[in-house]
């Protein structure tokens, strides 16, 4: 009987100890899934990133997570600089310039590696803490997707029996699964969004974007009462470029051209190709007076710049520029104006300098909302 009653308590003290390891991961499938679906609902990598770091570190209950990011072009440091986030300043984040540093770590297929913490395959991805008490134990997931390394995620903890070799890995091998995926996904979706708008050939933004722009801008300067300035170009008897020397040395011209513009502009000016050999420019803040003066700068430039696109030539051209301005300071309660108004103006402004013989710039002056024009 005492046997009997032994062996039950047994019984019942192993079905006790089931029913934790089920509660335990009861929880962490809940948490888990809390994170995927979050991981999920992720809009730009700056979120995906944000969440990684935050999100993570709760969920799981870690004392230290990072998130490291191949970043073989720059283009992600680029695009995450354009939305405000230094990685210099985000602890947890690295980014590598190559792939083979995590291929060396974890082979071709990208295997886990769970245990203690070994300086020799962490310090890449817990940097900061070579200084302080490293974690006792890691958890470091390399991101993989058709055999290419994007990145790893690490987890570590102070508790050195976290994670360990013997430990099963589905929830972690899950985990990466679904961040890879993502991951691949958000980049892709960010290059999408920023070569939508650009040129493929000059590297500057490209009608679309100008489309775009264009009304905020104007909405922009209607709040703050600044003035907005439009300047359209287009390049004299560009198709002589072509005839003569040919069409790759008519888009070598087009490239410089571009970016001889762009040399005279600020920063938050906005430069686009309108269309094949014609370009628009905003300038925000910019009353008439200053927008004619930046337009015969760039004229002049062009004028003078030699165009190193054919061997053995100096290939030189010259350009026409409309400038057109909105001013809502000048007018009582003035009402917005379209993107086609003040885009109109400048384009007036263009056939006029394209008449008076071009190489010329041609000021339309202030866009008056009851559409009678005012000279400057
Ligand atoms: P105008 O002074 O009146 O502007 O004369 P133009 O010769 O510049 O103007 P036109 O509209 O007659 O010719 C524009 C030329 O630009 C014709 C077209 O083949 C060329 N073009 C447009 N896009 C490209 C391009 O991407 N590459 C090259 N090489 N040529 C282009
Ligand atoms: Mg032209
Ligand atoms: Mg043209």
């Amino acid at each position: 009987m005492d046997d009997l009653q032994t062996e039950l308590r047994v019984l019942q003290s192993h079905v006790d100890s089931l029913m934790g390891c089920i509660k335990q991961n009861e929880t962490k499938l809940h948490r888990f899934q809390l994170l995927e679906t979050n991981l999920l609902t992720l809009n730009s990598l700056y979120e995906l990133i944000e969440h990684v770091l935050d999100d993570t570190r709760t969920v799981f209950d870690l004392d230290f997570v990072s998130f490291c990011l191949v970043d073989e072009k720059g283009e992600i440091e680029k695009f995450l600089e354009e939305e405000g986030l230094r990685v210099d300043k985000t602890p947890g984040l690295i980014l590598i310039n190559k792939s083979q540093h995590l291929e060396k770590l974890f082979g071709k297929v990208g295997r886990h590696y769970l245990g203690d913490y070994d300086k020799k395959k962490c310090d890449l991805f817990f940097p900061t803490i070579g200084k302080n008490e490293p974690p006792a134990s890691v958890a470091i997931m390399p991101l993989m997707r058709r055999g290419k390394y994007l990145g790893a995620l690490s987890l570590g903890s102070s508790d050195g029996r976290r994670f360990s070799m013997q430990m099963a890995t589905d929830f972690l091998g899950r985990l990466s699964d679904i961040l890879s995926v993502c991951l691949e996904n958000t980049l892709n979706f960010e290059m999408l969004k920023r070569t939508s708008f650009i040129d493929p050939l000059t590297g500057i933004n490209n009608r679309r974007f100008f489309d775009q722009r264009i009304g905020e801008e104007i909405d922009r300067a209607q709040r703050s009462d600044d003035p907005l300035s439009c300047l359209f170009l287009d390049i004299d008897f560009f198709k002589k470029i072509n005839d003569e020397y040919g069409h790759q040395a008519g888009d070598c011209v087009l490239v410089d051209s571009a970016a001889q513009i762009k040399k005279q502009l600020r920063n938050n000016d906005i430069l686009a190709r309108y269309g094949g050999e014609e370009f628009i420019v905003l300038l925000s803040n910019a009353p008439n007076s200053k927008a004619v003066e930046v337009a015969e700068r760039i004229r002049k430039a062009i004028e003078i710049q030699v165009f190193d696109c054919v061997p053995q030539q100096q290939v030189k051209v010259t350009i026409s520029i409309g400038v057109s301005t909105y001013c809502p300071a000048t007018q009582n309660n003035p009402p917005s104006i379209t993107p086609a108004q003040l885009i109109e103006l400048a384009d007036q402004g263009l056939y006029a300098a394209k008449d008076a013989g071009r190489n010329c710039v041609v000021n339309q002056g202030e866009l008056l909302t009851n559409k009678t024009l005012k000279k400057a």
